[in-house]
This record gives structure tokens, sequence and C-alpha cells, in this order.
């Protein structure tokens, strides 16, 4: 079973070993999060869609989507969940 060290939760946890379709940033994600914290964001990404009452058809809401997943893996990308900084890039490390 692959490990990974996981950003989200500090720990070795289990790789996602599923297909997430998520283009550019698959690959981030199954090298940097563990399945436990993506199952926690995959319950959370429902909550969102339906707080923001996302338009899944529509690149702006995609665009939050991707935005609040971000944040809520730690993935280096700091959003507010309540106001959505467009134009805050992180530096390069
Ligand atoms: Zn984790």
């Amino acid at each position: 079973m692959a490990e990974v060290a996981c950003v989200t939760c500090g720990q070795t946890g289990e790789a996602i070993a599923t297909p997430l379709f998520l283009g550019k940033l698959e690959a981030e994600i199954k090298a940097k999060v563990c399945t436990g914290c993506w199952k926690k964001w995959e319950g959370m990404r429902v909550m969102v869609i339906n707080e923001y009452q996302v338009n899944l058809g529509d690149e702006s809401g995609r665009e939050l989507v991707r935005k609040q997943m971000k944040a809520f893996l730690k993935l280096g990308e700091q959003t507010d969940s309540s106001k959505i900084a467009e134009n805050y890039r992180p530096p390069n490390v």
C-alpha cells in the first residue's frame, strides 16, 4: 500500500489510489494528501457547493471550488472561506 506524507493532517497516510479527474492538480494532490483527508474534502465539497450555490457548469464556479479545495487541503494557497482573494499568488518556493 502506497503511503504519502500528508500536508493536510501532517501525518503519513494511505495514498489516494482512485482517479480524481482534476487535471494538473491531480498529481500534486496525490503526492501531498492522504486518502482520509481527501474523503473529508469530498464531504466538505458538498457543503461548499451548497453554501456558495456553485454552478459547476460555470468556470468561475469550478474555480471557486478549486480554491476552497486547496485551502482545505493546505496546498499552499491561503483562502479565507468567506472571501476569495482573486489576485493572490503564493510565492514560488
Ligand atoms: Zn491527511
